[in-house]
């Protein structure tokens, strides 16, 4: 008898902890309270792919940037951090989620921002501060590091980079536990060896000067992947044009047709699905 109440008892504790668990998620993925007008304004202004996006697609993405700041704090290192600079770092984590539904990284806890370039090792005074972003090094658990110009630059109009969506893109590559320059989750089946095979392929154009792409990207698979990220969405029609391969894998990859205003939308409609 006594065994029987224990177990209904250790029952019901399990289905009350469920149920918070469950209530607990849904907050983190999707926020009650309704996105500000201000930060409406701030990406309609500051973000040229969110200008782009229809009124639907754009209540879509930014509750995902609300949900992205709910879950990620952004710090700086004696350095202000403004809304503008909260959003463009949320901005830039889900430009390349856009096209999946219900992505969101599970790696990452909080960016720091700092007012320059920094070194490897955070030495003011070291003089190879030249690093405009970083992810995923063994002293930054769960973190990124981002130089506040650098990730403004970005949202320049008439950009060719942007920092913020280059480290998200590394971030997405080491989801599946490796930094290789092949986002194994993100890649369908038999995708794979086709993309590390053209990746080879554009490395070399790179090395032979043949490519739009910034020699950065001739680094390894990882930066190339990275490199080639920021040029697909900020360079589209660019990519398309002279590496119509590569655009063509990108946007199977990503889901996204950057070439068009609503690209998850515009890929949807053409493939499909
Ligand atoms: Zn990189």
């Amino acid at each position: 008898m006594d065994l029987a109440y224990l177990i209904i008892a250790a029952l019901l504790t399990l289905l009350v902890l469920a149920g918070f668990y469950l209530f607990w998620k849904s907050r983190r993925t999707l926020p009650e309270e309704p996105v500000p007008q201000e930060w409406i304004d701030i990406l309609n202004e500051r973000v040229r792919y969110f200008r782009e996006l229809s009124p639907e697609r754009k209540a879509v993405f930014a509750k995902r940037v609300q949900g992205f700041l709910e879950r990620v704090t952004i710090n700086g290192a004696k350095t202000s951090v403004s809304l503008t600079d909260k959003l463009f770092v949320a901005a830039s984590a889900q430009i390349p989620l856009f096209g999946f539904p219900d992505w969101h990284y599970p790696n990452i806890d909080e960016v720091i921002l700092h007012g320059d370039r920094f070194s490897r090792d955070f030495n003011p005074d070291s003089t190879n501060r030249n690093i405009l972003g970083m992810v995923g090094n063994r002293e930054l658990k769960r973190a990124m590091v981002l130089s506040k110009p650098a990730l403004h630059q970005g949202f320049k109009e008439h950009t060719d980079g942007n920092v913020g969506v280059h480290e998200f893109a590394h971030l997405l590559d080491m989801s599946d536990g490796e930094t290789d320059g092949s986002p194994d989750y993100y890649l369908e089946d038999g995708l794979a060896g086709p993309w590390m095979r053209l990746v080879q392929a554009e490395i070399r154009k790179i090395i032979r000067g043949q490519s739009l792409l910034d020699d950065y990207g001739a680094t390894n698979e990882a930066e190339f992947f990275a490199v080639s990220t920021e040029f697909f969405f900020f360079r589209p029609e660019a990519m398309k044009e002279e590496h119509p391969k590569l655009f063509e894998m990108l946007e199977d990859i990503f889901k996204q047709d950057p070439t068009q205003h609503d690209p998850a939308l515009a890929y949807r409609e053409d493939h499909g699905s």
